[in-house]
Parts: C-alpha cells; structure tokens; sequence
C-alpha cells in the first residue's frame, strides 16, 4: 500500500469536487491538519473515518487504497487484496502501539519509584513533599488510564470458554481484573457469560 499515492489520489479527487481540505475537514469533523497529512502521504486516513471518505468522494474503500479508480471486473479481485493487506497494516500498527505501551508503563514506573524514593530522602518541606508525592501518584493513574485505553482499542479479546472473539467496553475492561503482564483478563464474555480468562489477540480469525 503507497501511502504517497493514496495521498495524491485522495486530493486529486477532492479537487476534482471543488473542496477545500478545510471543507472536508468539515464534512468528516476532523482538523484540515489531518487532510493535509493525509494528502502529504504523511499518515492514513483511519478506520473511524475511511468509510465517510470514501462516501464523499465518491469511491469504494479499495479504490481509496489501491489509489485509483477500478473496473468492474478487477473489483472482487483487488478488493480481497486490499484488505488483506489493510487487515496486515492494522495488525502491524497494533504491535506496534502495545510494544510502545509497554515501553511507556516501564518508563513510568521508574519514573515513580525515583520520585517517590527522592520525596522519602531528600530533605524538604512537608508541604513540597506531599505535593510531589500527590503528583507521582496522579501521573502513574494517568498512565494507568491511558494503557488501559490502548489496550481495549488494539486488537480483540478472545474467551478462554467459547472462543468468541470480541472487543470489550472500556467500562468492563476497568472493573476487570488483568493479569500480570496485561495480556489476560478476566472477564465476563459477552456470548457464552461465563466469567474466564481472556486472551489478547491481535488477528480476529473467521
Ligand atoms: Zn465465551
């Protein structure tokens, strides 16, 4: 997939509608940045607004991917195509967000640990103390937020019972418990409603 043909291609047909990308920006409720982005070859149009896109201006999702109008004939062919490929990118991106993920909740707990341990020996005033205390404490929460975040947006869950594979609700997610390494949950599975382990699965298979 050529992100810099796809870019051309999308503001080729944008023109061709006579729009500004502040006016498509407009139409798909995201900033004209992320047009330019897009057309600049910089990034991809995600999965929350690829559908809309397409819609207008007019094109089918593999034409939007394979950056040029196609026949009638060759449709079925490329569009498996396409979404193989699409469905690889989205996999790969994943693996890349949750390594990230990790980086940063390792990162954040040696962050706390020193803060908190230089709060403990340092000599300061209560007051200081407490407040970076309090602000160690909120920062490792945000972190906690935030990977939960990535961790119900990246890939499915799938139930240990039944193998129905799923994405959870941010809401179940946090009143759930993980295991160790984040990659297991337990959680009640929304198809056979038997509480159990849910593993981490990247690829959702058929
Ligand atoms: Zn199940």
């Amino acid at each position: 997939m050529n992100q810099e043909k796809i870019g051309r291609f999308i503001a080729e047909l944008r023109k061709e509608k006579n729009m500004t990308q502040q006016e498509l920006a407009d139409k798909l409720n995201i900033t004209d940045r992320a047009i330019s982005h897009w057309e600049n070859g910089r990034s991809m149009p995600d999965a929350g607004v690829i559908l809309e896109l397409c819609k207008i201006l007019n094109i089918n999702i593999n034409e939007l991917l394979s950056a040029k109008k196609i026949k009638e004939e060759k449709y079925n062919e490329r569009a498996e195509e396409s979404l193989l490929e699409m469905r690889r990118e989205i996999e790969t991106q994943n693996k890349k967000i949750l390594t990230l993920n990790k980086i940063i909740i390792n990162l954040a707990i040696i962050i706390f640990v020193v803060i908190g341990l230089a709060a403990t020996f340092i000599e300061m005033s209560m007051l200081i103390r407490n407040i970076i205390v309090a602000v160690d404490l909120v920062m490792l929460i945000l972190v906690g937020f935030f990977t939960l975040n990535i961790l119900q947006k990246t890939g499915y869950y799938e139930c240990q019972e039944c193998k129905h594979q799923y994405i959870p609700r941010y809401t179940q997610m946090f009143f759930s418990m993980s295991g160790i390494t984040n990659t297991n949950w337990r959680m009640k599975c929304p198809k056979c409603k038997k509480k159990c382990w849910h593993k981490k699965v990247l690829t959702k298979s058929e």
